[in-house]
């Protein structure tokens, strides 16, 4: 008997730059796992190299609105500019199905999903010095300087809400963060919460 049936919601977040989208792919790479990702919503521009169903559903603002009317979205938040958003559609049906999913996302949104869903795990990703963010953010070459500080600045206050995560992790090696995060998900699936009702089927009580 599984004692754990329903799947786990893993909310990696924390400030832009600091290696998420890096962290979640390596996370993925690695073996035996059953985690889902699911690719969100935006209408920031394309980068070199992104793929529409891949990196992001590219859409237009008003595509994007239309969205947020209709409650399409688990969380949404604007970014620097940009929306983004987490389609709510199938998050719900993966978790009952007992897949483990992960969801990349800002800060803002992941607060929006600690309202919803309390027994979701968030882990909020931390680069391992400020300066670390800033090169990196500066190294991506993706976007003008203006967007570099614009971003850099909202990663200043982003910093300051660490608190609000069950877990953090340094992202100082990609592999040592992806390994981290795994050993969080199984930590979590085994807590007495999220087991202690099957074990007491188990043993009949
Ligand atoms: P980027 O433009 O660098 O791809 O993403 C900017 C920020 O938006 C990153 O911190 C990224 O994690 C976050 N992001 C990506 N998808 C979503 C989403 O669906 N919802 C929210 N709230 N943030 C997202």
């Amino acid at each position: 008997m599984k004692l754990n049936e329903r799947g786990l919601l893993v909310v990696i977040s924390g400030p832009s730059g600091v290696g998420k989208g890096t962290v979640r792919r390596a996370l993925f790479q690695m073996k035996n796992h059953d985690l889902v990702y699911y690719v969100s919503m935006t209408t920031r521009p394309k980068r070199p190299g992104e793929v529409d169903g891949e990196d992001y559903y590219f859409v237009s603002r008003e595509t994007f609105e239309k969205r947020i009317k209709d409650n399409k979205f688990l969380e949404w938040a604007e970014f620097v500019g940009n929306y983004y958003g987490t389609p709510r559609d199938k998050v719900d049906e993966q978790l009952d199905r007992g897949k483990e999913v992960v969801l990349e996302i800002e800060v803002d949104g992941a607060l929006q999903v600690r309202e919803q869903m309390k027994d979701a795990v968030f882990i909020f990703i931390v680069p391992p010095g400020k300066e670390a963010l800033y090169n990196r953010l500066k190294k991506r070459g993706t976007e003008d300087i203006e967007i570099v500080n614009q971003r850099m600045k909202k990663a200043e206050s982003e910093f300051m809400l660490a608190h609000k995560y069950d877990y953090i992790v340094v992202n100082d090696e990609v592999t040592n963060a992806a390994d981290r995060i795994m050993a969080i998900i199984r930590a979590e699936h085994a807590k007495t919460e999220r087991t202690i009702h099957n074990y007491m089927k188990m043993i009949g009580e």
